[in-house]
């Protein structure tokens, strides 16, 4: 357990960021606001090409890095987390890409849980707009065709159109 004499303030969060959403925004800038330093883990890290998760997380960073530049906010780091599939070494696996964090904003059942049990302070992460500012919705636009853009910050939207990330989307959501 990390000593919270040095690290009091340091904290993280966890998303797909499949893509980063202004949801995902609101809660960045609120965190890094509160924070000494912001840890963004960047989950599922191994997974990309696929409907769910398009997007390496090479790619994922890219645009954390860029939207983060873009609002000024410069007390962050990011870390790529791969899923390790077993709960009870999840919080070990967190910590150990880490840098040293005490605090950890979430609203996921299940990451409260077992960050709690490790003995971190786990803070309430407001969601903003669900309905609309969500990974899921913003993937369907753009397989749909919709306007995905107003969802996501121009940075991000950047790096997509820089990837050719909605062709990838399509493509592969195409039924065989
Ligand atoms: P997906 O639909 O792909 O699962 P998601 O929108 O749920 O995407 P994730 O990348 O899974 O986003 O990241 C989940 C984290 O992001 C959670 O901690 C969640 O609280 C936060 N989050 C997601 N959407 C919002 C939102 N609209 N407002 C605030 N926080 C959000
Ligand atoms: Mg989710």
């Amino acid at each position: 357990m990390v000593s919270k004499r040095y690290f009091g303030d340091h904290s993280l969060m966890i998303g797909r960021f499949q893509p980063l959403h202004n949801g995902h925004l609101e809660v960045i800038r609120k965190c890094a606001a509160e924070s000494e330093n912001l840890t963004i883990g960047i989950g599922s890290a191994q997974y990309s090409h696929e409907c769910d998760n398009p997007f390496t997380a090479g790619e994922r960073y890219l645009m954390i890095d860029e939207v983060m530049k873009d609002e000024g906010i410069t007390n962050y780091c990011i870390v790529p987390i791969e899923d390790l599939n077993r709960y009870s070494l999840w919080v070990s696996q967190v910590v150990s890409l880490s840098p040293p964090f005490s605090i950890v904003y979430s609203n996921n059942p299940l990451t409260r849980r077992l960050f709690s049990e490790a003995g971190f302070e786990i803070r309430d992460s407001p969601l903003y707009n669900r309905e609309m500012y969500s990974g899921t919705v913003v993937r369907n636009m753009m397989v749909n065709g919709d306007e995905w853009r107003p969802l996501v910050p121009k940075k991000v939207a950047e790096v997509i159109d820089y990837i050719d990330g909605v062709k990838r989307l399509r493509d592969i959501s195409g039924g065989e």
